[in-house]
């Protein structure tokens, strides 16, 4: 079955094609290690990782590339103090009252690494194959801003090395039709420098700062032929990828972010060294709002997945939720919109539980939910099918288990892992009478098609702390078509 992703360079949707047949190269740009991430940077790599089981799903051998950024680059939340060096790792260390050395960098980098891993693994994330680090590729970086100063591309300033775009054709080629002020705030993180040839010109080498927020501190950095300084935060990525995947690859992601400058400018500088295209196709996922602005750490208003959990959410309910709309689409996030999710996950696990094993799966679901992932990653329309499926009373439970958990491959939400429990298992002891009498009496009102009322007493019981699961008669022990799980 063909494989159709959108392609951002092309603006439509495109029928992959492999550079290597049955094998996908992605690159996913990566976290600045600084600080924990928000469930907005979360959002990009559940997308990635739902295009990686994609793949699989596929039957693809698949290497994916997640870079750390976790040296001192110019960010747009300290776009006004770029000149004085300030930037996110830097700010850090000032945060956890580190010294402003290169070791205690590499430490703060590590401890928020780690704490990404982890977040990664809360979200049933697949581990990438290579998750190279910034701080280890200096030396290539170097002599991949000397292929550029060879070729002309480049040119020198007071505060470092400069891209210059006017000498690369079709520079912009991923296009500038952000909102503006997604633009303005990618351009912030690039520091304003009068010397500059061209505005959109961009720095591949910055020179330490001898003033760091007010602080004397002898300049930190690495040595380079142009003086002690950092890599330009997109010539990381132009190195990374290039390093671990080859030129050109196959894919290559982000939120959008990124579209307007870092990838406009990872171009820019990769295909003027090595004449050949970085990668053939560009995918971006849209932004995770919060009261309808962009959620970022710069405004303040964020959430990671551990305030979710302080509020007993499951890092696997907002997978759920993401999965239920478009990673095209942006989307609001709201505590009521988690929990909803919450209990639609906690109610399709419990109800997989109820199955029996032994099935197989059904074939007209499997193509069904082949067809929603092979087209662009349709995972509201796979979702919605996983219901449709729980609700076919002509399938068999054993078969919708084996159905769900072939689903699951893609899906990531722990299905698979579900022990068949059985009716015997569902903690139905423990229900107490009047959830018991509030579940027989929708049961009532459901056989005379009372629906407003079999609702409302279904959300009297989810109210009470419990939830109903219907079920089919033949896999209950108690016949009665439903069972009561404590929530
Ligand atoms: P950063 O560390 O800022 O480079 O962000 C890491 C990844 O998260 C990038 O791919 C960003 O485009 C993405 N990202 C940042 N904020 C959001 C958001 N609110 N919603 C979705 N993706 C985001
Ligand atoms: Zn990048």
């Amino acid at each position: 079955m063909d494989i159709r992703i959108y392609n951002t360079l092309s603006k439509t949707k495109e029928t992959f094609k492999p550079i290597k047949n049955g094998e996908v190269g992605m690159y996913h740009c990566g976290p600045t290690v600084y600080d924990r991430a928000h469930i907005g940077n979360l959002r990009a790599y559940v997308f990635a990782d739902t295009l990686r089981r994609m793949f699989e799903y596929n039957d693809y051998k698949v290497k994916q590339v997640i870079n750390i950024t976790d040296v001192g680059h110019l960010s747009g939340e300290n776009a006004g103090d770029a000149d004085a060096g300030e930037d996110k790792m830097t700010k850090a260390l000032i945060r956890e009252n580190m010294p402003l050395t290169l070791s205690a960098m590499h430490e703060i980098a590590t401890k928020y690494f780690d704490a990404y891993v982890e977040d990664l693994k809360e979200l049933k994330i697949e581990l990438p194959q290579a998750f190279p680090r910034a701080s280890d590729t200096i030396e290539q970086d170097i002599q991949f801003i000397k292929k550029l100063e060879e070729k002309g591309f480049v040119y020198t300033t007071s505060d470092g090395v400069y891209f210059d775009t006017s000498k690369f054709k079709g520079y912009g080629k991923l296009g500038e039709n952000e909102k503006s002020a997604e633009k303005d705030e990618a351009r912030a993180r690039i520091a304003t420098n009068s010397e500059k040839k061209n505005h959109r010109d961009f720095a591949v080498w910055k020179l330490s700062a001898k003033q760091i927020i007010g602080h004397e501190v002898s300049p930190i950095g690495w040595d380079s032929p142009w003086g002690k300084g950092f890599p330009g935060w997109h010539i990381e990525c132009s190195v990374m990828s290039q390093m671990n995947l080859g030129q050109p690859f196959d894919i290559h992601t982000g939120g959008i972010d990124h579209i307007p400058v870092h990838h406009n400018n990872e171009i820019a500088q990769s295909e003027s060294a090595y004449g050949v295209p970085l990668a053939n196709y560009w995918m971006h996922n849209a932004f995770i709002t919060i009261k309808n602005a962009k959620m970022a750490k710069s405004e303040g208003n964020y959430i990671t997945l551990q305030t979710l959990e302080e509020k007993q959410i499951s890092p696997l309910a907002y997978r759920y939720w993401l999965l239920t709309a478009h990673y095209r689409s942006p989307v609001n996030f709201t505590y009521s919109a988690v929990e909803s999710a919450q209990k639609a996950l906690i109610r399709l696990l419990s109800t997989v539980s109820s199955y029996p094993d032994g099935g197989k799966a059904i074939v007209a679901y499997a193509e069904r939910f082949h067809s929603f992932v092979n087209d662009d990653l349709s995972m509201p329309e796979a979702v919605a099918l996983v219901w449709n499926l729980v609700n076919d009373n002509n399938q068999s439970p054993a078969d919708k288990r084996a159905t769900l958990i072939e689903f699951d491959q893609v899906l990531g939400l722990g299905i698979a892992e579900v022990p068949h429990m059985g009716e015997a298992h569902l903690p139905t002891a423990e229900i107490p009478a009047v959830i018991t009498a509030l579940a027989e009496a929708r049961e009532d009102a459901r056989k005379t098609k009372e629906w407003d009322k079999a609702d409302a007493l279904r959300q009297e019981i989810q109210d009470r702390g419990f939830d109903i699961i219907d079920t089919d008669k033949s896999n209950n022990k108690t016949g009665t078509g439903y069972s009561i799980i404590a929530r």
